[in-house]
């Protein structure tokens, strides 16, 4: 349930109601926007139906919410959730890319990644440095040394860093370096890692795992948002059909989709949705066309010689050819 104060309802008529619902036992979650504040309440609905909201005069209306996700739905807050990452805004009317090599592996080709990265405009700098890899033979990251030459790309460039969490007792150490939080299509359901990271005061981009629906991805996300944490960015990363061409499916449906439901920022990732190169620069105009907030591909300065996901990393000429396309829709579009 939403409840909408009267434009003008005053910090103490607001605190009443949050105090109200507190001693019922309910959860109040308050959303201040630029003309009224809602509040959000969660909770048992029988108590719910107790409290008569409508004998204070300040509560302008109450609004039953029907979806399953509540802080992520639009009926909660219409207005586009906006991140700030350093000097980045992601969302509300913005288009951001995010670039980097697939997984940290030198400092050399990191630093070397940033600055390519930063020279052709990319805002944020990605790169993992624990590895959810198919196999465990394979190259499974650097683990807190690729932390640290993340760190050493963010002092050369001053491009914010997004790296994975892979497991919830990694959280504290990831914190510590990133600027962004990544949770891996493989742990988008990982409950206990979605609350500890609704805990945290910095973003947390959240891709949707390879089989759920948009449904499940944004309930993902109403985890991390109950804890607290507001500052959830969506990222559709393909899913899994029958077409074997592609690595995955990319859902381009699901942006506009999501839109319609909810608030929050939404970035895709067409390198993880195909797995080749030459498809990610048309699928990153898809996606802004489609209405997306930005694009995190994977960039690497000598791909073939890349320890992860080569075939689908961008060489650095490609991604300069592709960012200049993307810069000229996106002013098209009036998105800067
Ligand atoms: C990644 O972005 O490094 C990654 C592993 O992607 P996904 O979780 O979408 O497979
Ligand atoms: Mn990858």
């Amino acid at each position: 349930m939403v409840i909408v104060m009267r434009s003008g309802a005053t910090e103490q008529e607001i605190q009443e109601i949050v105090d109200l619902l507190h001693k019922t036992g309910l959860e109040a979650h308050v959303s201040r926007g630029e003309f009224r504040t809602v509040i959000g309440v969660i909770g048992d609905d029988e108590l719910v139906l107790q409290v008569p909201f409508q004998a204070y005069p300040a509560v302008e209306r109450v609004i039953p919410i029907m979806k399953p996700f509540k802080l992520a739905s639009r009926e909660f807050q219409d207005e586009p959730t906006v991140i700030r990452v350093g000097d980045v805004q992601l969302g509300g009317g913005t288009f951001v890319v995010i670039a980097g090599p697939c997984s940290v592996e030198t400092e050399e080709q990191v630093v070397e990644s940033a600055r390519i990265a930063k020279r052709a405009g990319a805002k944020l700098f990605r790169g993992g440095a624990f590895k959810p890899r198919t196999s465990p033979y394979s190259f499974q990251g650097l683990g807190e040394e690729g932390l640290r030459l993340l760190a050493r790309a963010r002092e050369e460039t001053g491009l914010p860093v997004v790296t994975e969490v892979l497991d919830v007792r990694d959280v504290d150490l990831v914190y510590r370096y990133a600027d962004v939080l990544q949770v891996g299509a493989r742990n988008m359901q990982n409950f206990l890692m979605l609350k500890e990271l609704g805990k945290q005061d910095k973003p947390v981009l959240l891709k949707r795992g390879m089989s759920a629906t948009v449904e499940e991805w944004l309930m993902a996300a109403e985890y991390i948002l109950k804890e607290g944490n507001r500052k959830v960015v969506l990222c559709e990363r393909g899913i899994k059909t029958f077409e074997t061409g592609t690595r995955n499916t990319l859902d381009i449906s699901s942006v506009p989709a999501v839109k319609n439901l909810s608030h929050l920022p939404v970035v895709v990732d067409p390198s993880h949705a195909t797995g080749v190169s030459e498809l990610v620069p048309p699928l990153c105009l898809a996606a802004l066309a489609a209405g997306a907030d930005g694009v995190m591909v994977e960039m690497h300065p000598r791909p073939r010689e890349a320890l992860c996901d080569g075939s689908q990393s961008l060489d650095p000429e490609s991604f300069e050819a592709m960012m200049k396309e993307v810069t000229r829709l996106a002013s098209y579009m009036g998105k800067v």
